[in-house]
C-alpha cells in the first residue's frame, strides 16, 4: 500500500510528503488496508478448516492497530500482562487470547485468569504448577497447551531463532507426552492443545511445516491416550521481504501447506503471526538534517535514530530507504545515520540511495513490526508519533512525546 504516483510516495491515497510536513518527523505511518489485507489473507486461506488467527501483539501493540484487528475478528497472542491490558483496552475479546512466554509472573497469570483468556502456552512444569494453584484459588479451570521445542532449525537470525533445544523456549518434544501425563493430576488445568513457535523472519517455511508435523504427531499420540487435545498452535514466524530483491513466502501458499497437513486431523488450527501482518504495512518517516563526508565516506544524517528503530543496530537488519519525493539526480552511496551518540546508530550502511538534500523526507520501509514497540527514550529523545492511514484520510493514533513526558514519574 506504499507506492509512487509520479515522483511522490503515497501510503494508500495519502501523499507522504504532506503527512510528514503536518505530523512532523520522525513518525511511524501504517496502512490500515495493508494490515487488514494481511490478516484476511491468513483468515481466508484457512477456509472452512476450524481456525483462529491470533495476532502476535508484541510486533506492534498500538491500541488503534489492535482495535483494527479485533474488529476484523482476530484473536491475540500475548507475552505479558501489559499486552493483555492493551488488548482489552482496544476492545479485543479475552476469550480469543493465548498467552505465551517463558517467564509469566503470578500477578500476570492471575490477571489472565480473571480476564478469562482462552489458554496458556506453557513452557515448563513449574509454570503448570503455578497456573494450577492460582486457578484453584479462583475456582476456575485453566486451559493450557505445552509449547514444545521441536529441535528444528528456523534458519533465521540467532536472536530470533527459538526452536532448537539449546534455546530457552518450550519443553523438549520428546518429554512433552510425559509432562501432559503428569499434568493430569492438576485438577484446575485442562489440556487444550499443543503449541510451538520456532522463530521469526523465516523466509523458507519448510522448517515451520516440519515443526507442525512433529507437533501433529504428538497431538495424535496424546489424543490416543485420552487427552482432550483440541487445537494445534503453529506459532508465528513467517518472514517478509525487507530487501527489494528478496521474495517472502506468500501467506496464502503457506497456509495452504498447513491446511494440507492438518485437514484430516480434526484439530482447530491456531496461528500467531505478527511481523507478516504489520511489518510491510508500516514505514518510519524521517527528515534529512545534514549531509557530510568523513574521508571517503558519505553520511546522510537524519532525524530518526536507533532509539526510534533499533532493528538495524540490533539485528543488522536491512530496511529499504525510499525518498518520499524522487528527484532526477544520480544516486549516492552513503551511511544513513541518526543523532544518537553511538557508532551503532545507523539505519543503513554503504547504501546506494537517492541523492537527498537537507529538508528532504525519507521513508524507512517495512518498519511496521518490531519498530515502535522496540523504541526507547535513549538520549532523552521523546518517542515519535504513530499515524494510521485509512484511504484518503489519516489520524494520529499516538501523540509525539513531550519533554514533560520524558520525566513523568521521576523525582529529584
Ligand atoms: C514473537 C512470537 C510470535 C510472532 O512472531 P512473528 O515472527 O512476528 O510472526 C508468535 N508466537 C510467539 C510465541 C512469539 O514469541
Amino acid at each position: 500500500m506504499f507506492s509512487y504516483s509520479g515522483n511522490d510516495l503515497y501510503c494508500e491515497q495519502v501523499p507522504l510528503a504532506d503527512l510528514a510536513a503536518r505530523a512532523g518527523t520522525p513518525a511511524y505511518v501504517y496502512s490500515s488496508q495493508a494490515i487488514l489485507a494481511n490478516y484476511r489473507a491468513y483468515d481466508e486461506a484457512f477456509g472452512d478448516l476450524p481456525h483462529s488467527v491470533c495476532y502476535a501483539v508484541k510486533a506492534n501493540s498500538s491500541l488503534a492497530v489492535l482495535a483494527l484487528l479485533a474488529k476484523a475478528g482476530a484473536g491475540f497472542d500475548i507475552v505479558s500482562g501489559g499486552e493483555l491490558y492493551r488488548v482489552i483496552q482496544a476492545g479485543g475479546d479475552p476469550s480469543k487470547v493465548v498467552y505465551s512466554g517463558v517467564g509469566k509472573t503470578a500477578a500476570e497469570v492471575g490477571y489472565a485468569l480473571e480476564s478469562g483468556i482462552h489458554s496458556f502456552n506453557c513452557e515448563s512444569e513449574s509454570e503448570l504448577n503455578l497456573i494450577d494453584a492460582l486457578a484453584a484459588r479462583r475456582g476456575v479451570k485453566a486451559g493450557f497447551s505445552i509449547r514444545v521445542n521441536p529441535d528444528v532449525d528456523a534458519a533465521t537470525h540467532p536472536y530470533i531463532s527459538t526452536g532448537l533445544s539449546r534455546h530457552k523456549f518450550g519443553i523438549d518434544i520428546r518429554e512433552a507426552a510425559a509432562v501432559y501425563e503428569r499434568a493430569r493430576r492438576y485438577s484446575n488445568l485442562a489440556a487444550e492443545g499443543v503449541s510451538c513457535h520456532i522463530g521469526s523472519q523465516i523466509l523458507d517455511p519448510s522448517p515451520i511445516l516440519e515443526a507442525v508435523s512433529k507437533a501433529l504427531e504428538l497431538a495424535s499420540a496424546l489424543r490416543a491416550e485420552g487427552q482432550p487435545i483440541r487445537h494445534l498452535d503453529l506459532g508465528g514466524g513467517l518472514g517478509i521481504a525487507y530487501r527489494a530483491e528478496e521474495e517472502a513466502p506468500a501467506i496464502r501458499g503457506f497456509v495452504e501447506s498447513v491446511h494440507a497437513l492438518l485437514r484430516e486431523s480434526g484439530l482447530t488450527v491456531m496461528i500467531e503471526p505478527g511481523r507478516s501482518i504489520v511489518g510491510p504495512a508500516g514505514a518510519l518517516l524521517t527528515r534529512v538534517l545534514y549531509r557530510k563526508r568523513n574521508g571517503p565516506r558519505e553520511f546522510v544524517v537524519v532525524d530518526a535514530a536507533m532509539n526510534d528503530l533499533i532493528r538495524p543496530a540490533l539485528y543488522h537488519a536491512h530496511h529499504e530507504i525510499a525518498p518520499v519525493r524522487r528527484n532526477s539526480l544520480p544516486p549516492i552511496t552513503a551511511d544513513v545515520v541518526g543523532p544518537v551518540c553511538e557508532s551503532g546508530d545507523f539505519l543503513a550502511r554503504d547504501r546506494e540511495m537517492a541523492n537527498v538534500m537537507p529538508g528532504d523526507f525519507l521513508a524507512v520501509r517495512d518498519a511496521g513490526a518490531y519498530g515502535f514497540v522496540l523504541s526507547s527514550n535513549y538520549n532523552s529523545r521523546p518517542r515519535v508519533p504513530e499515524v494510521l492511514v485509512e484511504g484518503t484520510g489519516w489520524r494520529v493514533i499516538r501523540q509525539r512525546e513531550t519533554y514533560p513526558d520524558l520525566i513523568r514519574g521521576e523525582v529529584v
